[in-house]
């Protein structure tokens, strides 16, 4: 069995409701997915989610690139993450790519919140980065996520950033971005990140992996992400549901596995 560990099955994208997306997952052997917050306004559908369905637990935080919506304070994301289905803080990070350099102080600012929510609740960070890994590392170690550790999910950065990150304690999360064609730099991280430190994703409704290129993704094709880094570190595919498995619950240690 498998598990996504990072979707957004709450999105319109997936206007037939949560059943068909969770009978799917069923048939390609994915167990467990975790639905990731994005802002709080959406949160309560997040958190419906993990409560209607055992196999689908919850995150809290406010992405990087979101603007004009609640701006969360560390009291208000620990409140929210007092939810037993909440199994962590995020996503969260730094987004450099949509924003200009200049308009992202309080991009930074979010951060650090997050990172203080996250030591507070002892609950682990989702962490997003784009174009913008020296700060994300910088600030990781100036507020010590170290501290409660985490993810770097929809991982798309060198080596060295990979490198970094594992030696603050933190997993490497990959994509269907793994699967394109243009990504063999990315792939030979995906080759070298230790077995017990290694997560699989989705993020869908976006990043479908071939062979669904560009249509709508959902957890199920996770097991596409999986397949993928199985053949490319010669490895059994079993071996490969299982370590991520068993990396997702030591990770999210508050989620149940039943
Ligand atoms: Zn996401």
């Amino acid at each position: 069995m498998l598990v996504d560990s990072h979707c957004h099955i709450d999105f319109p994208d997936f206007a037939e409701g949560a059943e068909p997306v969770l009978a799917n997952m069923r048939t390609a052997g994915v167990g467990h997915a975790l639905c990731v917050s994005v802002d709080l306004e959406r949160f309560p559908n997040v958190q419906a989610l993990a409560e209607a369905y055992p196999n689908v637990f919850a995150s809290v935080g406010v992405h990087p690139d979101h603007q004009d919506c609640e701006e969360p304070t560390v009291e208000r994301l620990v409140e929210l993450a007092r939810h037993p289905k909440v199994v962590a803080i995020g996503e969260t990070g730094l987004d450099y790519y949509r924003l200009p350099r200049e308009a992202v102080d309080w991009q930074r600012e979010r951060f650090r919140t997050h990172i203080r929510a996250a030591r507070k609740t002892r609950k682990p960070l989702i962490i997003h980065t784009r174009s913008a890994a020296d700060d994300t590392l910088a600030i990781m170690r100036e507020e010590d996520a170290g501290g409660v550790g985490g993810v770097m999910h929809c991982f798309t950065e060198s080596w060295g950033v990979a490198r970094q990150a594992l030696d603050l304690g933190f997993y490497i999360s990959f994509s269907g971005i793994v699967t394109f064609k243009s990504a063999a730099d990315l792939r030979e991280v995906a080759r070298q990140v230790p077995l017990d430190r290694l997560l699989v994703e989705t993020d869908s409704p976006y990043l479908a992996p071939i062979p669904y290129r560009g249509k709508r993704n959902e957890p199920a094709y996770v097991r596409h992400v999986a397949d993928l880094i199985a053949d490319l570190r010669g490895l059994p595919v079993k071996t490969i549901d299982e370590a991520t498995t068993e990396n997702f619950f030591r990770l999210f240690s508050t989620a149940s596995r039943s």
